[in-house]
């Protein structure tokens, strides 16, 4: 593959969804030069994008234990120790956070287990240092909008480290779909902070997320799909891949009514920064 154009920043290629047509999947990015961080969520999926990233140029990788995932980070920690993982294309630490949302994330049981496994995930990034893949998903409040429960909890927890690691601790903030007040918070506590914009840009109803688009430094924004879910416009409700990445930062770009061609750049370079995808 030559020089990448795009980059999908979060994507599950390795998930079965894709064990029909992997190759061609695959090969619809070497032809549309879209690179990809594929993301694993348990202890078996990372060991999965670990082993897809040393088989696939322009494909890196992120480990970790999404917080729904009833597992310990510890697997994972131990075999990156003993040299089982290998490193050499892992480039964030995740997806990792706190998730409300689903079944079970109101008991306080179940909280206070996402927040001790979102605290691994820290103080591992935080040794290896690299950057954390936020996943943050907030409960519904009595009104039926976003209570944002998981969200001001997270926001604690980072802060805490923050004061005591200070710029050694890194966090990109995956799946955005909040509004400017919000991306706010995260930036009072590092303004480092990147937010990976999903499909859901496309869609006519998320006022929120069109208004942070148009306000953010373009430096702070990065591309993702999160395929096989959250499809854009045009392939809203078909499965999601890699390739559609590239309607989503024309979407970017159209929004802020910038120029395509030095947003898909800037984009690209966002991501070499963030996360050192260097082809
Ligand atoms: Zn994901």
């Amino acid at each position: 593959m030559s020089t990448l154009q795009y980059i999908d920043t979060h994507t599950h290629i390795h998930f079965d969804d894709f064990d029909g047509d992997r190759k061609e999947v695959s090969d619809r990015m070497s032809d549309m030069r879209v690179g990809a961080i594929v993301v694993g969520t348990s202890l078996e999926t990372s060991l999965q994008v670990v082993k897809l990233a040393k088989s696939v140029s322009n494909v890196w990788a992120c480990i970790g234990v999404h917080p729904n995932t009833v597992e310990n980070f510890e697997p994972i920690n131990s075999r990156v120790n003993s040299g089982e993982i290998d490193m050499s294309k892992v480039v964030a630490v995740g997806e990792c956070g706190l998730d409300y949302f689903r079944s079970d994330g109101t008991s306080k049981e179940e909280r206070k287990r996402q927040q001790n496994l979102f605290k691994e995930h820290i103080e591992f990034a935080i040794q290896h240092r690299l950057p954390l893949m936020l996943h943050i998903r907030s409960g519904v409040g009595d009104d039926g909008k976003s209570a944002y429960d998981a969200h001001n909890d997270a926001l604690k927890i980072l802060q805490e480290y923050k004061k005591e690691h200070g710029g050694g601790l890194r966090f990109h903030c995956h799946f955005t779909t909040f509004g400017v007040d919000m991306a706010q918070e995260f930036l009072a506590i590092d303004e480092r902070t990147t937010f990976g914009i999903p499909g859901v840009v496309t869609y006519k109803n998320a006022k929120d997320l069109q208004e942070l688009v148009k306000w953010l430094p373009l430096e702070k924004i990065l591309s993702e799909t999160d395929a096989p879910y959250a499809a854009p416009v045009p392939h809203r409700g078909r499965r999601n891949e890699p390739v559609f990445v590239i309607d989503i930062v024309n979407a970017i770009a159209d929004l802020r009514g910038e120029d395509r061609e030095v947003t898909r750049k800037q984009l690209l370079a966002n991501s070499q920064r963030v996360f050192n995808t260097n082809a």
